[in-house]
């Protein structure tokens, strides 16, 4: 990160205050939170659409071209992936967790890094699936991610199944696939459960995911936006932190009005 940007410190201690009050925080996060561990979003300058094209569920299904052009992405991209480390948005979470005042995390991101943080992995809603697998599309069959790289490597572009000789992907959701039903009601349900929403790194313009924090500010929550960029929601929030969100995050735990080891209060 070549220049750190952070909020005011009135923003902060306004942000901190309401993290003081709540008693049970979701948090939301998008591709924003990982770029400081070194995985590019998709749509900041340098994203990953700034050099790809994306390919869709249908076109993988049906399109070989699709599938090989699909794996080639793969195969540059995931070395970022499986080196990448948590940073301290990813930390600020886990430490919001031990400290009991975090019900959940509900991710757009495929990377893994909060549960690698140490949020457990029941605590962490992966509305888009998880790329440390991949899964047979027949059988059902799932590997870790790691194992298929050397065959990409090997030159092998469109992978299939060993077992049944089905078409193998990521257990990621690709653009036009449709969501996973169970984990969208549950974080819809968590996200109308919580007194504070904290939304990190998102341009919240992916639906059906960008609706998620709307169920918290429809069931009364309070909104705390932390993005380099500006959001649909940043008008109704209570707070916008326009900052990087690493430090950001430490910074709003470690303001003295965030009293975080005490238990919360209005
Ligand atoms: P996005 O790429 O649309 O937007 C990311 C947002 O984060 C932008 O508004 C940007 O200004 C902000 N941002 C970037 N770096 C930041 C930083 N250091 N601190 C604070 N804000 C920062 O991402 P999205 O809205 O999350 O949605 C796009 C889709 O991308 C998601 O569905 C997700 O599945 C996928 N994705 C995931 C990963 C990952 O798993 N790490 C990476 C790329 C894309």
């Amino acid at each position: 990160m070549a220049t750190v940007l952070l909020p005011l410190p009135e923003d902060i201690a306004r942000g901190a205050r309401l993290l003081r009050a709540a008693q049970r925080i979701v948090a939301f996060t998008g591709a924003g939170v990982s770029t400081e561990s070194g995985i590019p979003d998709f749509r900041s300058p340098g994203g990953i659409w700034s050099r790809y094209r994306p390919v869709l569920y249908h076109e993988f299904l049906g399109d070989p071209e699709a599938r090989r052009r699909y794996w080639r992405m793969q195969r540059e991209l995931y070395p970022t992936l499986a080196g990448a480390q948590p940073n301290a948005a990813h930390r600020a979470l886990a430490a919001l967790w031990e400290l009991g005042r975090l019900d959940c995390v509900i991710t757009q991101n495929i990377d893994a890094l909060h549960q690698r943080a140490g949020c457990p992995p029941d605590c962490v809603i992966e509305l888009h699936g998880n790329g440390t697998r991949v899964g047979c599309l027949q059988c059902g069959r799932t590997w870790p991610r790691a194992e298929v790289q050397p065959r990409l490597e090997a030159g092998e572009d469109d992978l299939r199944c060993e077992a049944c000789g089905g078409l193998l992907k990521p257990t990621t959701v690709a653009f036009g696939q449709p969501m996973p039903e169970r984990e969208l009601r549950e974080a819809q349900r968590r996200a109308a459960g919580c007194d504070l929403m904290l939304v990190i790194g998102s341009t919240l313009v992916v639906y059906p995911a960008a609706d998620i924090p709307v169920c918290a500010l429809e069931a009364g929550a309070r909104l705390i936006i932390v993005n380099l960029s500006a959001t649909p929601l940043d008008d109704r929030a209570d707070v916008v932190l326009r900052g990087h969100a690493g430090p950001t995050m430490e910074a709003l735990l470690a303001a003295p009005a965030a009293r975080l080891e005490d238990p919360p209060s209005a």
